[in-house]
Protein backbone atom coordinates (compact mmCIF):
# COMPACT_ATOMS: atom_id res chain seq x y z
CA UNK A 1 0.00 0.00 0.00
CA UNK A 2 1.37 3.07 -1.29
CA UNK A 3 1.12 6.43 1.86
CA UNK A 4 1.81 9.70 2.11
CA UNK A 5 2.73 11.94 4.62
CA UNK A 6 3.97 15.18 5.97
CA UNK A 7 6.62 15.16 8.24
CA UNK A 8 9.94 16.77 9.67
CA UNK A 9 12.95 15.14 9.36
CA UNK A 10 14.27 14.37 13.03
CA UNK A 11 17.34 12.22 12.36
CA UNK A 12 19.34 10.13 9.81
CA UNK A 13 21.37 7.21 10.18
CA UNK A 14 23.45 6.16 7.01
CA UNK A 15 22.55 2.10 5.97
CA UNK A 16 25.09 0.22 3.90
CA UNK A 17 27.20 2.02 1.13
CA UNK A 18 24.21 4.16 -0.38
CA UNK A 19 20.57 4.27 1.95
CA UNK A 20 19.85 6.12 4.58
CA UNK A 21 17.35 5.13 7.54
CA UNK A 22 15.21 8.50 8.23
CA UNK A 23 13.25 8.57 11.49
CA UNK A 24 10.47 11.98 10.76
CA UNK A 25 7.48 13.15 12.71
CA UNK A 26 4.63 13.04 10.72
CA UNK A 27 1.02 15.25 10.83
CA UNK A 28 -0.69 11.73 9.94
CA UNK A 29 1.24 9.07 12.22
CA UNK A 30 3.69 10.24 14.22
CA UNK A 31 7.38 8.89 14.02
CA UNK A 32 7.90 7.05 11.91
CA UNK A 33 10.90 5.29 10.56
CA UNK A 34 11.44 4.84 6.50
CA UNK A 35 14.63 3.07 4.95
CA UNK A 36 15.44 5.15 1.67
CA UNK A 37 17.97 3.32 -0.79
CA UNK A 38 20.57 4.57 -2.88
CA UNK A 39 19.91 8.33 -1.76
CA UNK A 40 23.41 8.93 -0.98
CA UNK A 41 24.43 8.48 -4.37
CA UNK A 42 25.25 11.20 -6.25
CA UNK A 43 22.59 10.51 -8.66
CA UNK A 44 20.11 10.80 -6.47
CA UNK A 45 16.95 13.62 -6.73
CA UNK A 46 16.58 13.12 -2.67
CA UNK A 47 19.65 14.15 -1.24
CA UNK A 48 19.28 16.92 0.27
CA UNK A 49 15.71 16.19 1.56
CA UNK A 50 16.99 14.51 4.51
CA UNK A 51 18.50 16.65 6.66
CA UNK A 52 17.18 17.04 10.24
CA UNK A 53 14.69 20.09 10.43
CA UNK A 54 13.64 19.91 7.15
CA UNK A 55 10.19 20.01 6.25
CA UNK A 56 8.85 17.45 3.46
CA UNK A 57 6.46 15.33 2.27
CA UNK A 58 7.25 11.90 1.76
CA UNK A 59 5.62 9.13 -0.35
CA UNK A 60 6.32 5.09 0.54
CA UNK A 61 5.67 1.73 0.70
CA UNK A 62 3.62 0.87 3.59
CA UNK A 63 3.34 -2.07 5.47
CA UNK A 64 1.90 -3.57 8.55
CA UNK A 65 3.82 -4.01 11.44
CA UNK A 66 7.18 -3.58 9.81
CA UNK A 67 9.62 -1.41 12.13
CA UNK A 68 10.73 0.30 9.01
CA UNK A 69 8.58 1.48 6.24
CA UNK A 70 10.23 1.98 2.10
CA UNK A 71 10.72 5.37 1.24
CA UNK A 72 9.44 6.15 -2.56
CA UNK A 73 9.88 9.61 -3.34
CA UNK A 74 9.55 13.28 -1.38
CA UNK A 75 9.66 17.00 -1.67
CA UNK A 76 10.66 19.55 0.29
CA UNK A 77 8.09 21.54 2.05
CA UNK A 78 10.56 24.03 3.85
CA UNK A 79 13.95 23.94 4.25
CA UNK A 80 14.58 26.45 7.35
CA UNK A 81 17.06 27.75 5.76
CA UNK A 82 18.00 30.91 7.63
CA UNK A 83 18.75 28.17 10.58
CA UNK A 84 21.94 27.49 8.57
CA UNK A 85 23.47 31.09 8.69
CA UNK A 86 22.92 31.32 12.68
CA UNK A 87 24.86 28.54 15.15
CA UNK A 88 22.95 29.26 18.14
CA UNK A 89 19.55 28.91 16.14
CA UNK A 90 20.73 25.77 14.21
CA UNK A 91 21.56 24.47 17.93
CA UNK A 92 18.45 25.37 19.19
CA UNK A 93 16.85 23.48 16.21
CA UNK A 94 18.50 20.33 16.11
CA UNK A 95 17.87 20.06 20.10
CA UNK A 96 13.83 20.92 19.12
CA UNK A 97 13.73 17.73 16.58
CA UNK A 98 16.54 15.17 19.28
CA UNK A 99 13.82 16.08 21.83
CA UNK A 100 11.14 15.31 19.98
CA UNK A 101 12.41 11.97 18.83
CA UNK A 102 13.31 10.63 22.03
CA UNK A 103 9.76 11.72 23.76
CA UNK A 104 7.12 10.70 21.43
CA UNK A 105 5.84 7.45 20.80
CA UNK A 106 6.32 5.48 17.42
CA UNK A 107 3.10 6.27 15.40
CA UNK A 108 1.15 7.87 17.76
CA UNK A 109 -0.38 10.79 15.85
CA UNK A 110 -0.33 14.43 17.65
CA UNK A 111 -1.28 17.04 15.02
CA UNK A 112 -0.74 19.69 17.94
CA UNK A 113 2.63 18.47 18.05
CA UNK A 114 3.24 18.38 14.95
CA UNK A 115 2.19 21.91 14.28
CA UNK A 116 4.04 23.36 17.28
CA UNK A 117 7.45 21.73 15.57
CA UNK A 118 6.53 23.56 12.53
CA UNK A 119 5.66 26.76 14.32
CA UNK A 120 9.06 26.80 15.95
CA UNK A 121 11.40 25.83 13.19
CA UNK A 122 9.55 28.70 11.75
CA UNK A 123 10.39 31.00 14.64
CA UNK A 124 13.89 29.55 14.92
CA UNK A 125 14.69 30.35 11.48
CA UNK A 126 13.40 33.88 11.38
CA UNK A 127 15.75 36.42 12.57
CA UNK A 128 13.54 39.11 13.96
CA UNK A 129 12.32 36.39 16.49
CA UNK A 130 14.36 35.99 19.68
CA UNK A 131 15.82 32.39 19.76
CA UNK A 132 15.33 31.71 23.35
CA UNK A 133 12.11 32.94 23.89
CA UNK A 134 11.04 30.77 20.74
CA UNK A 135 12.94 27.84 22.25
CA UNK A 136 11.26 28.40 25.82
CA UNK A 137 7.64 28.40 24.21
CA UNK A 138 8.22 25.24 22.59
CA UNK A 139 9.94 23.52 25.52
CA UNK A 140 7.38 24.16 27.70
CA UNK A 141 4.54 23.67 25.30
CA UNK A 142 6.30 20.07 24.54
CA UNK A 143 5.78 19.41 27.96
CA UNK A 144 2.03 20.17 28.27
CA UNK A 145 1.19 17.97 25.39
CA UNK A 146 3.04 15.18 26.92
CA UNK A 147 0.50 15.22 29.76
CA UNK A 148 3.63 17.05 31.87
CA UNK A 149 2.69 20.59 32.30
CA UNK A 150 4.59 22.10 34.83
CA UNK A 151 2.71 23.51 37.95
CA UNK A 152 4.47 26.84 38.81
CA UNK A 153 1.85 28.49 40.80
CA UNK A 154 1.56 26.47 43.93
CA UNK A 155 3.74 25.12 46.75
CA UNK A 156 3.75 20.94 46.06
CA UNK A 157 3.26 20.36 49.54
CA UNK A 158 1.29 22.58 51.83
CA UNK A 159 -0.48 24.14 48.36
CA UNK A 160 -0.17 27.70 48.96
CA UNK A 161 0.83 29.81 46.08
CA UNK A 162 4.61 30.64 45.35
CA UNK A 163 4.73 34.46 45.71
CA UNK A 164 8.51 34.53 46.98
CA UNK A 165 9.47 32.10 44.27
CA UNK A 166 9.73 28.19 44.69
CA UNK A 167 12.57 25.22 45.00
CA UNK A 168 13.11 22.37 42.75
CA UNK A 169 14.85 19.09 43.96
CA UNK A 170 17.23 17.14 41.61
CA UNK A 171 15.53 14.39 40.55
CA UNK A 172 12.47 15.79 41.62
CA UNK A 173 9.57 17.83 39.72
CA UNK A 174 7.67 19.47 42.44
CA UNK A 175 8.22 22.90 43.59
CA UNK A 176 8.25 23.64 46.95
CA UNK A 177 7.68 26.74 49.01
CA UNK A 178 10.02 28.19 51.26
CA UNK A 179 8.70 27.34 54.66
CA UNK A 180 8.39 24.03 53.18
CA UNK A 181 11.41 23.30 51.66
CA UNK A 182 14.45 21.61 53.28
CA UNK A 183 17.59 23.27 53.14
CA UNK A 184 21.03 21.51 51.92
CA UNK A 185 19.53 19.63 49.20
CA UNK A 186 20.98 19.87 46.10
CA UNK A 187 18.08 21.87 44.31
CA UNK A 188 17.79 24.94 42.56
CA UNK A 189 15.87 28.28 43.69
CA UNK A 190 13.60 29.75 41.11
CA UNK A 191 12.47 33.24 41.64
CA UNK A 192 8.65 34.36 41.42
CA UNK A 193 9.70 36.10 38.28
CA UNK A 194 10.75 33.09 36.59
CA UNK A 195 7.70 31.35 37.91
CA UNK A 196 5.58 33.70 36.44
CA UNK A 197 7.67 33.70 33.18
CA UNK A 198 6.71 30.12 33.16
CA UNK A 199 3.06 30.48 33.97
CA UNK A 200 2.57 32.90 30.67
CA UNK A 201 4.78 30.78 28.57
CA UNK A 202 2.03 28.29 29.21
CA UNK A 203 -0.89 29.95 29.23
CA UNK A 204 -0.47 33.04 26.61
CA UNK A 205 -0.56 33.20 23.27
CA UNK A 206 3.06 33.34 21.57
CA UNK A 207 2.66 37.34 20.41
CA UNK A 208 2.63 38.16 24.12
CA UNK A 209 5.26 36.25 25.67
CA UNK A 210 7.58 36.89 22.75
CA UNK A 211 9.84 39.14 24.81
CA UNK A 212 10.18 38.44 28.22
CA UNK A 213 11.83 40.76 30.84
CA UNK A 214 14.15 38.14 32.21
CA UNK A 215 17.92 38.86 33.58
CA UNK A 216 20.63 36.99 32.32
CA UNK A 217 20.74 35.22 35.84
CA UNK A 218 16.75 34.56 35.34
CA UNK A 219 16.83 33.13 32.22
CA UNK A 220 19.69 30.48 33.44
CA UNK A 221 17.45 29.48 35.74
CA UNK A 222 14.18 29.22 33.53
CA UNK A 223 16.91 26.81 31.43
CA UNK A 224 17.75 25.05 34.09
CA UNK A 225 14.22 24.70 35.35
CA UNK A 226 13.02 23.14 31.89
CA UNK A 227 15.81 20.76 31.88
CA UNK A 228 15.65 19.17 35.14
CA UNK A 229 12.02 19.38 35.03
CA UNK A 230 12.57 17.39 31.42
CA UNK A 231 14.98 15.18 32.96
CA UNK A 232 12.73 13.88 35.49
CA UNK A 233 9.70 13.11 32.82
CA UNK A 234 11.69 12.03 29.91
CA UNK A 235 14.55 10.13 30.87
CA UNK A 236 15.75 9.45 27.93
CA UNK A 237 16.31 13.02 27.18
CA UNK A 238 19.33 12.78 29.88
CA UNK A 239 21.57 11.71 26.78
CA UNK A 240 20.79 14.10 24.05
CA UNK A 241 23.84 14.70 22.12
CA UNK A 242 22.33 18.22 21.15
CA UNK A 243 22.38 19.18 24.71
CA UNK A 244 25.57 18.95 25.16
CA UNK A 245 26.35 21.70 22.68
CA UNK A 246 23.22 23.75 23.93
CA UNK A 247 25.21 23.45 27.49
CA UNK A 248 28.25 25.47 25.70
CA UNK A 249 25.97 27.94 24.29
CA UNK A 250 24.29 28.95 27.62
CA UNK A 251 26.28 28.63 30.40
ZN1 LIG B 1 4.76 24.88 51.13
Amino acid sequence: MIEKAEAVVLKTLNHGDTSKIITLYSKEFGRLKLIAKGVRSPRSKSMGLFQPTRHIQVIYYFKANAGLQMFKSGELVNGFFGLEEDFDRLTLAQVVVELVDRSVEDEERHPKLFQLLLDTLERLSNKEITSAEAYWFFHAHLLRELGFRPHVAHCSICRDPLKNGGSLGIGSAHLECVKCHQPGQDSIFVSDRVLLAIQNILDKPWVEIEKTSLNSRERRTLWDFLWRFTFHHVESSRGMKSLKVLKQLYD
